[in-house]
């Protein structure tokens, strides 16, 4: 059997080593991807920390935020637009739910559907090996839809759109129209916050104000166009932070909050939003067990969890189609080469980068 290099989970809080991993036989319709660039997340520092929800079984090949060019496809496949895919197309691919469960089939909420398939946490010695990013290769489900990328769209922001970015699209999908009146605050200033602070400028909010650390994070914030932003480090009392943002708003507090940061962000954000706002829950992170002094009257909390293949689809095109609009590589802050992982995934866990890449090339 064919091997190839990827960079292995064999213990939690351990230095990741490089394995050769097996390259699978593919099965009918499924591809093999050669990775291109493999961004990193906050979710790929939490998995090596310890194991997330259920337990991860190690040994795991880590990430799940790829890139890549077909490189052989058992069959005939299209994308997600009915177009036919053919070798040396550069590709990301979404999750797969099982399509016919109680949420995939009559709530249509797939995301929460129990026989998901995600990437990252999979054990990497047993068939298909190959479903963690930071891998030479990729092994893609048949169930997986594909989405090209366009030639403008570098191969690490189109990583980045396998999870923090589309994620960001789904909560706007769920979040809906935001009007040109209203103000947007977002607690975080990660790639998510990053990311979604331009998503609300394009869907027109008038003013987008961005709580956040640290310094050299919010800088990119600025120049993803936010009309403030508000250091956690420097302004560390609550009351000012709650100040600072009443003094945009009129004394109301912000039309739509949107939290990318942990669970932990939800009391003080819900003292932010007025009375009847919109409260977008995106960042899991952290215990859900949280007290609140009061909820705002007539208020909406949205709470997302991934996102359908279609927020790929429309994370690549916002990519593409805003590039003028947006320097989406800021975000992109180091890249490494896979002997690197560890520095990497270091510098992911001090906040040093708003998100490393692996490049392959
Ligand atoms: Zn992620
Ligand atoms: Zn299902």
């Amino acid at each position: 059997m064919e091997t190839c290099r990827a960079a292995v989970i064999t213990e939690h809080n351990k230095p990741l080593t490089i394995q050769q991993v097996p390259i699978p036989k593919l099965d009918q319709g499924s591809l093999l991807v050669k990775i291109t660039a493999s961004t990193l997340c906050g979710t790929d520092v939490h998995r090596w920390h310890g194991p997330l929800g259920d337990g991860d079984s190690l040994p795991i090949i880590t990430g799940h935020e790829p890139c890549g060019y077909v490189e052989d496809i058992a069959g005939e496949r299209t994308d997600i637009l009915g177009n036919p895919v053919k070798r040396g197309d550069r590709i990301v691919w979404s999750y797969v739910a099982c399509g016919s469960c109680y949420y995939c089939a009559v709530a249509l909420q797939p995301c929460i559907c129990p026989g998901r398939a995600s990437w990252g946490h999979n054990r990497s010695d047993q068939h298909p090996f190959l479903l963690g990013s930071c891998a030479e290769y990729m092994y893609v489900p048949k169930e997986c839809l594909i989405i090209k990328v366009p030639e403008d769209v570098t191969s690490a922001s189109a990583a980045a759109s396998a999870c923090a970015y589309r994620t960001v699209m789904h909560g706007f999908d769920r979040l809906g129209a935001i009007k040109s009146h209203e103000t947007v605050v977002i607690q975080g200033s990660g790639p998510l916050g990053n990311f979604a602070t331009a998503v609300a400028k394009d869907h027109g909010a008038k003013k987008v104000l961005v709580i956040g650390a640290p310094a050299n994070r919010l800088e990119v914030t600025k120049r993803m166009g936010a009309d403030g932003v508000l250091n956690l480090e420097e302004v560390t009392d609550e009351k000012h932070r709650r100040n600072w943002v009443r003094d945009h708003t009129e004394g109301r507090g912000a039309d739509v909050v949107i939290q990318v940061a942990n669970n932990l962000a939800v009391p003080e954000g819900l003292t932010l939003l007025r009375g009847g706002g919109r409260y977008l829950n995106i960042g899991a992170g952290g215990k859900a067990n949280i007290a609140v002094e009061r909820i705002p009257q007539e208020m909406l909390f949205i709470t997302i969890r991934s996102a359908e293949p279609r927020h790929w689809l429309q994370a690549i095109d916002f990519l593409a189609s805003r590039r003028k609009s947006f320097p989406f590589e800021e975000m992109i802050s180091k890249s490494y080469k896979l002997e690197q992982i560890n520095e990497a995934m270091a510098a992911m866990a001090s906040y040093s980068v708003v998100k490393a890449v692996i490049n392959f090339n």
